[in-house]
């Protein structure tokens, strides 16, 4: 660069650097898993964010799912907007929370009750703590590559082939805490089953469409296969719909796919852009939980009524029309993206369940973890920089879904195709 003076990035990069770890909340977003350094984000409008610099992006990360109608929707703005002129939290019961509650009541058959918290991870750790105290066992049965948020006990090292007795994934995790975290492969019923015959679980969670990994779909037969081992060994079923929630169909991938979890975990789009999180089932397992029952769980902003009247007003906008659309918009991109792809030299492939999707860098069919891993990450890494400079922002990490929105038309999705084919050419250039 011939000047010397520093873009708006790279100063608020350098003094978040000095007061932030990575200058980041979270890591995925430090760009590390790109080679890269992060925009910082200053606007953001339907389809499209703007950066410190006056850069305009398409944005297919989309706060990492939350925004199913896209950045600062009308709707959604006005009803923050009207809750927030009311109070923004009261520390009390609220209206909006029984409205929210219903709302995702009525939209799965397998939840009766709701509790309200303020994340993801704390829905997962909320559902695990109940699962627990209703079977009075303590084991509990993930899958390698699926993330549950980064409580202790979820946080369990993935293994592969057999069962992988838990050790911590993270410094800071005790021995005791991930000790009763079990990992087998995602998709490998016969491997939950011969740990289901070993070990009393108390729980089975899994992601129904793993996004964590990328986008990877259940393979015919394993949630299905999950649910009858749950209910014979005695175990609870927990589905953590936290991405898929209101997503692949209101009442989520239990609606899509037809199979009823016995503890569903939600979070993103419910929150409509504000943090939240909740977990629900049955009134009689609900029930266990404080104040009726024994599970204590609490939390001073848990039901705050802004993210109550965010989340409603993005519920409100998801009809059938919105989930055909989705569907359509993301078979669209699927395809282009696929289609850039095959004119290119570089082995990818695109794996797609509704407005959920992954480019992962191989010519074989992503399964699970192990798959994930050992496609071409670095491939992934140019093939983001080049779609960066020519304004779509990707997630930064091969192992991410891209979250199409219901305020990416037609036109820029196109336009996301044209600049694939472009980076794809350069990337094997
Ligand atoms: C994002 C996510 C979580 C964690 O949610 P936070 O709000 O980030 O704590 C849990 N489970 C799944 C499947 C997720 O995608």
């Amino acid at each position: 660069m011939a000047s010397a003076t520093l873009s708006g990035n790279e100063v608020l990069r350098s003094r978040a650097g000095r007061v932030m770890p990575g200058g980041v909340s979270s890591p995925v977003r430090a760009f590390r898993a790109v080679h890269g350094e992060p925009p910082f984000i200053v606007r953001g409008a339907g389809a499209h964010v703007w950066d410190a610099d006056g850069r305009r992006f398409i944005d297919l990360i989309c706060s990492w799912g939350p925004l199913v109608a896209g950045h600062a929707h009308p709707a959604v703005v006005a009803a923050i907007a009207h809750q927030a002129e009311r109070g923004t939290s009261y520390g009390m019961p609220s209206p909006l929370e029984a409205e929210l509650a219903e709302t995702i009541v009525d939209a799965f058959p397998s939840i009766e009750m709701v509790r309200f918290v303020s994340s993801g991870t704390e829905a997962a750790m909320s559902a695990i703590r109940l699962a627990r105290a209703a079977t009075g066992r303590d084991t509990v049965l993930k899958f390698a590559g699926g993330y549950h948020g980064h409580a202790d006990a979820l946080l369990a090292k993935a293994g592969s082939g057999i069962a992988t007795l838990g050790l911590p994934d993270s410094a800071g995790v005790p021995f005791a805490a991930a000790r009763d975290t079990l990992t087998v492969p995602y998709n490998d019923l016969a491997a939950a089953r011969r740990t289901a015959a070993e070990r009393d679980l108390a729980a089975i969670i899994v992601e129904p469409v793993a996004g964590n990994m990328g986008a990877v779909p259940p393979e015919s037969g394993f949630l299905e296969g999950l649910r009858l081992l749950a209910t014979e060994c005695g175990a609870l079923l927990i589905f953590d719909e936290v991405i898929t929630g209101f997503r692949l169909a209101r009442g989520g991938a239990q609606e899509r796919l037809g199979i009823a979890a016995d503890i569903t975990c939600l979070g993103k789009i419910i929150g409509g852009g504000l943090p939240v999180g909740a977990y629900g089932a049955r009134r009689e397992l609900m029930r266990l939980v404080a104040p009726e029952g024994p599970v204590y769980q609490a939390g001073t902003l848990s039901g705050n009524p802004l993210a109550m009247a965010a989340g409603l007003a993005t519920l409100g906008l998801l009809d059938a029309a919105a989930y055909e659309r989705l569907e359509a918009l993301g078979g669209r991109l699927a395809r282009g993206l696929a289609r850039a792809a095959q004119r290119s030299p570089i082995a990818a492939r695109v794996q797609r369940v509704g407005s959920l999707l992954t480019a992962f860098f191989t010519d074989h069919p992503v399964r699970n973890e192990d798959d994930a891993l050992a496609t071409d990450r670095a491939a992934f890494a140019r093939f983001h920089a080049a779609m960066f400079r020519r304004g779509v922002l990707l997630p930064p990490s091969a192992l991410e879904c891209f979250f199409v929105s219901l305020a990416h038309d037609e036109p820029i999705l196109d336009e996301v195709v044209t600049a694939a084919d472009e980076a794809l050419a350069e990337s094997a250039g």
